[in-house]
């Protein structure tokens, strides 16, 4: 059985923010001296690619225009600072990584100087264990780095090159379990 589903990890409405006095109420965590979303996601308000600094951040320092940043910046969190399970280790601008969520299920955006910051542990072997829950879920563990994106699956790993705004991932599925995984170009299709 074939799935279908959108490439969803690049074609994200882009969103991103700058909260360094920001607190969640559930995690209580605090940005503070990270500003990696401010990076590596895309802000389509401001025209921001990913993988590039917002002309508004001072890398480690927060928002230059904080009280009028655009409402994508407002509503953005990314996992760490929201969910408590990830623990210190996982902090962005630690890691080197930001975790989102979508409809898919787990993205995980390499800060493009550390394309390989996703190999180190704790971070791989966590990774592995959310792709083995996510077999059993139906929900995809995808990395992020640059345009390159690489769907983790329980057992292996599926390197799908680069992949654009409007392409298409194929995932052949026997059972739960991952047996292949395509890019449908967009002017393929
Ligand atoms: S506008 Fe501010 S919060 Fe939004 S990406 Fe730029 S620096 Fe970050
Ligand atoms: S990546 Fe997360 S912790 Fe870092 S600035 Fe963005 S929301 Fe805050």
């Amino acid at each position: 059985m074939q799935k279908i589903f959108f490439a969803t990890p690049i074609n994200l409405t882009p969103t991103c923010f700058k909260g360094n006095d920001r607190v969640t109420s559930y995690a209580r965590r605090t940005c503070g001296d990270c500003t990696l979303c401010c990076k590596v996601m895309a802000i389509e308000a401001l025209a921001k690619p990913a993988n590039a600094w917002c002309p508004h951040c001072g890398p480690g320092r927060g928002c230059a225009i904080y009280p009028a940043r655009p409402d994508e910046c407002k509503s953005f969190a990314c996992l760490w600072l929201v969910n408590d399970l990830l623990d210190e280790r996982w902090k962005p601008s630690r890691a080197k990584l930001v975790l989102t969520t979508s409809e898919d299920g787990i993205e995980i955006r390499c800060d493009p100087g550390f394309p390989d910051a996703w190999r180190r542990e704790p971070y791989t072997g966590d990774i592995r264990a959310w792709a083995v829950e996510g077999e059993t879920n139906d929900m995809t563990v995808v990395v992020i780095a640059g345009r390159r994106i690489i769907l983790v699956t329980a057992d292996r790993e599926f390197d799908l090159g680069s992949v654009g705004p409007d392409d298409r991932i194929v995932r052949e599925l026997e059972g739960t379990r991952v047996v292949g995984a395509t890019v449908v170009k967009a002017r393929d299709s």
